[in-house]
């Protein structure tokens, strides 16, 4: 592929491979009209999505890095850590997802219950329904909270029910920060701290959060994603040179019914901190990626 300048980029994104709206395809093919040229597919604790999205990418002309978000536990909280331009068949990755896909199906089964016994009929064959095979999260439930009337909207579902705290809550433990950094590693990508500010935390945690993923090897932070204001980037910029991350960004788009999160629609870190895209392992053996610098 001929080198570009400037190309658009968006490093995290969900099809139906775990709780965006559009399959795989439809999601490149949404990315192309946007004018992305870079597109990572990071869904939930799987991979599955990657195969029919290299093949819409070259369909379409848009480079396909090799993603995914990691569900972790730290501090009985949950962070999301996306991996980016690893082997896609790399075994410790691999039995390392299907562990966590293993405890998505047990939780997913227990939320089901909860939300039986407060009123939603078939809720688990239903969830699954809406997965289609990929992987159950909370979205597919709210969805359905909201289908029989009980919620407006996805935002009360959580707020109501699907929240920790909530009546349909139910607290795993996924896995540990340093293991997802390891698996992405060891598959020769790169680890990146998701949305710094998607977790509720303080200023303080937030600090903490970065913090402990720099030690633990973590290779980047995400600057700019689909709902960061300015402030917001100049925040995460400064930690991530603090910890000597490079910057990341990606729009974290689920579906086209959010029209207020765009597939593309980022600003570019600045000068100041690296972009993770510059990383040689972003462009070597992995990666079908035009120079982007
Ligand atoms: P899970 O990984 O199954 O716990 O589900 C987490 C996902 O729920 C996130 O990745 C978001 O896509 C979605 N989510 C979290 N909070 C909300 C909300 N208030 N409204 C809609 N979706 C949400
Ligand atoms: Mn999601
Ligand atoms: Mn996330
Ligand atoms: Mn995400």
């Amino acid at each position: 592929m001929a080198p570009r300048s400037n190309a658009l980029i968006d490093l995290h994104s969900h099809s139906t491979a775990s709780d965006g709206r559009l399959t795989p395809g439809e999601l490149v093919e949404r990315a192309a009209e946007r004018g992305v040229q870079v597109l990572a597919l990071t869904d939930h604790d799987s991979i599955d999505g990657l195969a029919s999205a290299c093949v819409a990418g070259q369909a379409h002309d848009v480079a396909i890095v090799a993603g995914v978000e990691i569900s972790v536990t730290w501090h009985k909280r949950t962070l999301h850590i996306v991996g980016l331009a690893f082997d896609p068949h790399n075994d410790v990755l691999g039995e390392g997802l299907t562990g966590l896909q293993d405890k998505r199906s047990a939780r997913a089964a227990a939320i089901a219950c909860r939300l039986e016994k407060l009123g939603l009929t078939n809720a688990l064959p239903r969830a699954q329904t809406l997965a289609d095979g990929g992987q159950i999260a909370r979205p597919h439930f709210a969805r359905l909270l909201v289908e029989d009337g009980l919620c407006k909207d996805m935002n009360q579902a959580f707020k109501r029910y699907l929240k920790p705290g909530k009546p349909a809550h139910v607290s795993i433990e996924w896995t540990q920060l340093s293991q997802a950094i390891g698996w992405i590693q060891h598959a020769g990508g790169l680890a990146v701290l998701a949305h710094p500010f998607g977790y509720g935390f303080t200023g303080a945690w937030r600090r903490r959060a970065v913090a402990a993923f720099a030690e633990a090897g973590g290779d980047g932070l995400e600057i700019c994603t689909g709902t960061t204001d300015r402030e917001q980037e100049s925040v995460a910029q400064r930690l991530g040179i603090e910890h000597g991350l490079l910057a990341s960004i990606g729009s974290d788009f689920h579906s086209p019914e959010q029209f207020w999160l765009e597939l593309g629609r980022l600003r570019r870190p600045g000068a100041l901190i690296e972009a993770i895209w510059t990383h040689p392992r972003f462009t070597s053996a992995h990666g079908t990626l035009p120079a982007m610098a």
